[in-house]
Order: structure tokens, then C-alpha cells, then sequence
């Protein structure tokens, strides 16, 4: 088993890196390096640049419009993204509600709705969560009914991402109330339809990300059902274990270890022989966490599936808070004070590169929480693995 990556990639790498430098701007990524949430604006922009190359969709098969790139290849490519500095895409859109779409959609819902994502035309939003409903989300209420050629659709979802920049949202919704698991069905919603309402959640780093979503009577057409009714839960589940798949976060881990020793650097805090190990032991532990990947994915590419989904989830959580900790005490004094996210003028004294550094700290308290909390995922581990 290889325990890095194969040297034939060295080229691509160097593609990659080498159109980055050309193509991203620079006011763009000194933005996205300052850690606040990407603006929609830079988002769609970049979106439009990387569709333009054609590597909009990284991970997507060839046939509907992906690069063709082996998932080594796309994991090359998005550290060099996260390194340079690339603005996030829409990330529900693309790696979560596509494979679905494609997988178990109809050749007109991926004509209707592959295209547009991938052109940068079009912003998903995940309606999973539900005030009654995270953790244990079979228990979800939101209903909907058939009425005719249509869907009417009715509850509350929450803490839904980025959706006040969504067109459509892609929703868990009872259709069989009767039912938990095997009432389920996976449903797209405009996000501008009649009925949808949509509240701001303003997070500890004052930063708008998340949100409520009411749905009041929305309707939706009953072809706007992916797959059959009442099977939504295992798409869900596809979905989910995707989600998971990504959660090692090694490009977000590897930009923040970078900023960290810039940081560290800058401020003095290295010369601290203390500060400086700690920083040392947070490097080893994101190189184990690469190499429980890259042995991952080697597993995977030979055809023995190492379900290592939930283990990579907590140590890449934990690890990015690790680091956020970090960052923030190498900011000495500067690490006490809340640079607001979208703050751009009126900034208190301290070094630019740390002016998001509290901010994102705080936000990334959630990493231990989305994408299924750790606590979660040490009792899938403690069931499936040590059969407890
Ligand atoms: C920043 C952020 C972004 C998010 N974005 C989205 C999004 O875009 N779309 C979406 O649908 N959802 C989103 N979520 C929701 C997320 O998936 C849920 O917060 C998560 O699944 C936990 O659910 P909950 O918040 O209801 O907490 P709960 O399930 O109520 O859990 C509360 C606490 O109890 C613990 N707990 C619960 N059950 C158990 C158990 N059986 N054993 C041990 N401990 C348990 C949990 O670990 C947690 O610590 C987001 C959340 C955050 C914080």
C-alpha cells in the first residue's frame, strides 16, 4: 500500500498550480486568505472562471461535464485551491445534491439541473435539519403531500447554509407520516417560491451563514421528486456518506497550518521554544491524518473499502480547531478581539493576516457538529467497527 501520492501527479500539480496563479485573482484570494465567509460575489465569480477552464466540477464524471479526473487528481487540485486561496463554491450543490442527482435522478432532472450548477448559473442549498431533527434526522416532521401533478410542501428546516443565496433547495421531506426511515423522500424546492421564508441565523463571529427556512403551502411539481417516493432516506444516506468522506478537511487543515507558521512567524510567537513544539505536534498529527487518507483511498482504489469515514470526520474536525487555537494565541494580545466577519475598514491594530483568525475560530467551534457530530460518529464507530 502506497502512503503517498505517485509521483506521475508531480505534473498535474504543477498545472494546476500554474493556472491558479494565472487565472485567480489576487484581491480574491487575499480576501478568502483573510478567513471571513466568501461573498456570493466572489463566489459566483470564481464559479464562472473554473467552468470557463472546465474544472468547475472536479470530482464529476466525464459524461456530465467533469474534468475526467481520477479522485487523486482531485484531491491535488483542491489542496492547490485552498492553498492559493480560491473563494469556496457551492459546495451542497456540487459535491452533495449532484452525485445524487446523477445517481438516482431522471435523464430530465439531470438535464434540468446538472448543467446550470455546473455553469455557475444556479446555488443549492441543504435542507436536512430541522429544529426537532439533527442527530436523530429520520425524526424530521416537514411533510409533504401529493395533490394532483404536484407536491405541497409544509415545516421548518434550520441551520440551512448559505441559503439566502440559494435558488433550490434539496430537501428531506415525510411523505409517509406513518412511517420513520421508509417515510422519507428526497424533494428539490425552489428557494423562491411562494411560501418559502427565509430568517437569518447570525453566528458568534457576527457572520450570516446560516439560516431557518419556513415553507408554508409551497408547491413544487411532483416530477421535482428525485428517485421514488419514500426511498429518500438511502439517497440521503449516499449523500451523507459523501459529506463524510470530505470531512479529513486535509486542504482547509493544510491552509490553516500554513497561516498558522506565517502567523507565528510574523508576531514572534515561533521563537517561544514551547508554542513552537505545539505547532510541531499539530504538523504530525495532520500528516497522520493524510496518510489515514491517502491509506483510504489506496484501500478504496483496490477494491477493499476501509470505512474510515467517521474516524477521518473527528480527527480533521478536532485537528482545525487545534489549529484555530493556535492561531489565535499566536496572535497574542491581537487574538482577544472580534474582527467581525465582512469587516473591512475601521480594522483595530494588529497584523492583517489574523484579522479573521477569532472569527473563523469561533465559527469552526461547528466543525465537531456538521456534517453528523463526533459524538455520533464515536457510536457508529464503537457499533460498526469494535462491534460494541
Ligand atoms: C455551522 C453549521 C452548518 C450547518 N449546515 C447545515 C446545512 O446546510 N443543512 C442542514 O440540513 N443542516 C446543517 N447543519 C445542521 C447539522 O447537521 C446539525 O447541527 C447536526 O446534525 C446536529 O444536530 P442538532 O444541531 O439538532 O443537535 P442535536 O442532535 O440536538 O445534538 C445536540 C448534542 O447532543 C449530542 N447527541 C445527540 N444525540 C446523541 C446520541 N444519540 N448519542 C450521543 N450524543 C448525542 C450531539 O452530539 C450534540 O452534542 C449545520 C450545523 C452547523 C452548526
Amino acid at each position: 500500500m502506497k502512503l503517498q501520492i505517485d509521483p506521475k501527479y508531480d505534473a498535474f500539480r504543477e498545472e494546476v498550480r500554474a493556472w491558479l496563479k494565472e487565472a485567480l485573482p489576487a484581491d480574491m484570494a487575499a480576501r478568502t486568505l483573510q478567513c471571513y465567509h466568501t461573498t456570493i460575489e466572489d463566489r459566483r465569480a470564481w464559479s464562472k472562471i473554473l467552468a470557463a477552464k472546465g474544472w468547475a466540477g472536479p470530482a464529476w464524471p466525464k459524461q456530465y461535464g467533469g474534468p475526467g479526473w481520477d479522485e487523486w487528481q482531485v484531491m491535488i487540485f483542491e489542496e492547490e485551491c485552498y492553498l492559493a486561496g480560491t473563494p469556496m463554491v457551492d459546495e451542497a450543490g456540487f459535491k452533495l445534491c449532484a452525485p445524487v442527482i446523477w445517481t438516482f435522478g431522471t435523464d430530465e432532472q439531470k438535464q434540468r439541473w446538472l448543467p446550470p450548477l455546473l455553469a455557475g448559473d444556479q446555488y443549492w442549498g441543504q435542507g436536512f435539519s430541522e429544529p426537532n431533527a439533527g442527530s436523530d434526522l429520520a425524526s424530521l416532521s416537514t411533510r409533504a403531500v401529493r395533490d394532483g401533478d404536484e407536491y405541497v410542501i409544509n415545516g421548518t428546516k434550520i441551520w440551512t447554509t448559505d441559503v439566502h443565496y440559494a435558488d433550490l433547495i434539496f430537501c428531506l421531506v415525510k411523505t409517509d407520516p406513518e412511517a420513520k426511515q421508509r417515510g422519507i423522500s428526497f424533494v428539490i424546492v425552489d428557494a423562491k417560491a411562494p411560501g418559502v421564508t427565509i430568517r437569518p441565523i447570525i453566528d458568534i463571529g457576527e457572520g450570516h451563514s446560516l439560516n431557518e427556512v419556513f415553507l408554508d403551502n409551497v408547491r413544487i411539481p411532483a416530477d421535482w421528486l428525485i428517485g421514488e417516493e419514500n426511498k429518500g432516506w438511502g439517497y440521503g444516506k449516499l449523500l451523507l456518506d459523501n459529506e463524510r468522506a470530505y470531512s479529513a478537511e486535509i486542504p482547509r487543515n493544510k491552509r490553516t497550518l500554513a497561516r498558522l507558521k506565517k502567523l507565528a512567524h510574523e508576531t514572534g510567537m515561533i521563537e517561544d521554544e514551547g508554542f513552537a513544539l505545539r505547532v510541531a505536534e499539530a504538523e504530525a498529527d495532520l500528516s497522520a491524518l493524510e496518510f489515514m487518507t491517502l491509506r483510504a483511498m489506496a484501500e478504496k482504489a483496490g477494491g477493499t473499502n476501509f470505512p474510515v469515514g467517521s474516524i477521518l470526520k473527528i480527527r480533521g474536525s478536532e485537528l482545525l480547531q487545534k489549529l484555530g487555537g493556535l492561531q489565535v494565541e499566536a496572535l497574542g494580545p491581537y487574538g482577544a478581539v472580534v474582527y467581525p466577519h465582512g469587516a473591512t475598514n475601521d480594522m483595530p491594530p494588529g497584523p492583517a493576516i489574523g484579522h479573521g483568525v477569532l472569527a473563523d475560530f469561533m465559527y469552526r467551534r461547528a466543525v465537531t457538529i456538521y456534517g453528523g457530530s463526533n459524538e455520533i460518529q464515536r457510536t457508529i464507530i464503537a457499533k460498526s467497527y469494535l462491534e460494541l
